[in-house]
């Protein structure tokens, strides 16, 4: 571990919480250090207040802001007397420390202070740096972690017990400070929880955190519990049906539907083939800060494929023992390790799933070293209860909020790189959806770089292509609730006496036939959906009012829409709700350039603006028109609905 302090780039601050922001910064840019909005940092500053008074304010990280991307808001300025005071208690329940700290910031929107801000405020330093720094915690989390740790750092380090986070902890701290702290004290370690260091220099503060976490490092070295091998796991073929099914019982204990995103990397996969896993998995986090964003221990099925011998049983005791330990809001697991897939995380959105793996992939780290360093030991078991139950955690549990509509559920859209398929694909994730975007233009992979959103290269004629595109979907977020079938191909104007074979072969086999090839494979995936599957086809004006000049089109179109009435029959009793929008005159397409256009206004003697709005409502249609009626028809209000054709077209006369 290097410190990352540049001259250069620190210029850029001049100010005391400038520097607190850059060296907070630099913390979170090592995710050895800090991971996920773990850790937090401080910096005392004395500043007038509106009475032109001098107050000491100590300005400590808010919730909500992780410290990589920190900036000046997310430091709340809390004032330091009041917070020194506050430590002198005798107790404080952790809801009536919450309720101090926000009262007694000097800025009404400056976010809800780290529960740790006494514990800051206490330490006297203007700078105070806090990490749960992977390396501290190999170390502590062990049998011998506090001879170890006095090993490494002699008396330049106060040793703080396993004390769970909040205001005793506070206490506990300032109290051992006052008591053990000289000259050459450098930090603070807490076992199995993390490190403080602290100088009245930013940079100072900042480094010392990175040379004693190097000590922590090079003493994993020479004990030989620093190198890991991952190699030489065994891979099978992934079952997606049982990840579906997996996902629903998940879904179903904790009332909403989820992301479930496996990982089969190297090292997940050698991870969860140990013979000793269940001993060395089962025992807890790493770190207090870890216990809610993983829950307690991961759940440990031999097989996915085989899930209805192993997970399923393996998942209903999981819940239940959860359930009954106390009222529990939401006893569902965060993490799968599965001998054939490695690494399943959990969310209730992608990006939540992505914080938990992230997050074991540190603790395989930690648990595995721990292990060379004589034996991996976790939190105990009350420790991990108490954290997980408390009363903090359990009061933003219970505050929730509301999530957008399709939160936790998984889409999939054809033809997703333009047009209505592209405005289907943004409209989906604006409601929170997982998108899951198919098209055969290359720079779909690359449309979006977010958590919730994977873009695969695919050409819908191609069966292996489209299985391996539902598998990736299927690893990628667990399952599918929403299949848009958008792809389609228009072959331009073409009267049948002139069809050429091939034109009308391909018009037929991408606009009907790939669509039956990607319901038959989406099926066992709707019918597993947590509430329940939604598929919407895209017909056309040319169903119920075709034109001359386009068969192939019109006739394709009318087949698919037929289809869609089948699908409907079939698979209702799955609730599976399926249904068309017949869309027209959607000009903002790649298709409709401006020349052809104008082309088109000019054959009717018309405007392109006339052109464009010749419907009933004199109103133009946009792919986001279509993408909003795609949306509403899968969301609740459509509930009861199934086998419904729609017009989307302003209003044609041809059609009412
Ligand atoms: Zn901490």
């Amino acid at each position: 571990m290097k410190s990352l302090w540049n001259e250069e780039e620190a210029k850029q601050y001049t100010d005391e919480l400038g520097l607190r922001v850059y060296t907070s910064q630099l913390l979170g840019r090592d995710t050895n250090l800090v991971l996920h909005g773990g850790g937090n940092t401080s910096v005392k500053i004395t500043e007038k207040n509106i009475l032109g008074e001098d107050v000491d304010m100590l300005y400590v990280k808010g919730s909500g802001w992780d410290l990589e991307t920190i900036d000046r808001p997310g430091f709340s300025p809390v004032k330091l007397d009041h917070l020194i005071k506050l430590a002198n208690l005798e107790s404080l329940s952790d809801p009536q420390m919450v309720n101090e700290l926000r009262a007694n910031m000097s800025l009404a929107s400056a976010p809800t202070p780290s529960v740790e801000a006494i514990l800051h405020a206490t330490l006297p330093f203007k700078f105070v740096d806090h990490t749960h720094a992977d390396a501290i915690v190999t170390i502590t989390n062990n049998e011998k972690g506090k001879e170890r740790i006095q090993e490494i750092y002699g008396d330049r380090v106060v040793i703080i017990d396993y004390i769970m986070p909040g205001f005793d902890l506070a206490r506990l701290c300032a109290k051992q400070f006052a008591e053990q702290a000289h000259e050459k004290t450098e930090g603070m370690i807490l076992l199995n929880h993390g490190i403080f260091s602290f100088a009245d220099d930013a940079r100072e503060s900042y480094e010392r955190m990175i040379s004693m976490v190097n000590e922590a490092e090079e003493y994993l070295k020479r004990e030989g519990a620093w190198d890991l091998d991952f190699s030489g796991a065994a891979a099978t073929p992934p079952n997606i049906e049982s990840i579906a099914k997996l996902r629903k019982d998940v879904s179903v204990t904790v009332g909403k539907p989820m992301i479930l995103s496996t990982v089969s990397s190297d090292k997940m996969m050698s991870f969860s083939q140990r013979n000793d896993l269940a001993t060395i998995s089962q025992q807890g986090p790493a770190t207090p800060d870890h216990v809610i964003r993983t829950k307690r221990l991961p759940m440990l099925g031999t097989s996915v494929s085989n899930y209805i011998s192993q997970y399923e049983s393996y998942f209903q005791t999981y819940a239940k023992n959860a359930r009954d330990e106390k009222t529990m809001l939401d006893p569902a697991p965060r993490m799968v390790i599965d001998k054939e897939l490695g690494f399943i995380s959990i969310g209730k959105t992608a990006k939540d799933a992505n914080i938990v793996s992230d997050i074991y992939d540190h603790t395989i780290d930690v648990i595995l070293r721990a292990e060379k360093l004589g034996g991996y030991r976790a939190l105990s078991g009350q420790d991990i209860f108490d954290m997980e139950y408390w009363d903090l955690e359990q009061a933003k549990l219970r505050k929730g909020g509301s999530s957008p509509e399709f939160t936790g559920e998984v889409a999939l859209v054809t033809g997703a790189y333009s047009g209505i398929g592209k405005a289907c694909v943004e409209d989906l994730l604006a409601k929170g959806a997982a998108v899951v975007a198919l098209d055969i233009t290359p720079e779909v992979t690359t449309m979006y770089s977010r958590a919730d959103f994977i873009g695969l290269e695919c050409d819908v004629n191609d069966e292996a292509q489209i299985k391996n595109s539902i598998k990736k979907a299927v690893l990628a977020f667990g399952g599918l609730d929403i299949v848009v079938l958008n792809a389609g191909m228009f072959p331009g104007g073409c009267q049948i006496k002139e069809m050429e074979t091939d034109v009308w072969k391909k018009v037929m086999s991408v606009n009907l036939d790939a669509n039956v090839v990607l319901l038959r494979e989406v099926y066992p995936l709707l019918k597993a959906s947590p509430k329940y599957g939604r598929v919407i086809f895209m017909g056309s004006k040319n169903v119920p009012a075709p034109g001359p000049g386009a068969a192939a089109y019109s006739a394709s179109k009318a087949a698919l829409t037929q289809l869609a009435r089948i699908t409907a029959l079939e698979w209702g009793g799955d609730a599976i709700r399926v249904n068309t929008l017949h869309p027209d005159a959607v000009f903002d397409t790649g298709i409709w350039t401006e020349e052809v256009l104008q082309a088109r206004a000019k054959h009717y003697g018309m405007s392109v603006q006339d052109y464009k709005t010749k419907n009933i409502l004199k109103t133009e249609i946009k792919s986001k028109d279509v993408a909003e009626l795609v949306s509403t028809l899968c969301s609740s209000s459509f509930s009861k609905t199934t086998a419904a054709q729609i017009p989307i077209d302003g209003g044609n006369d041809r059609v009412i």
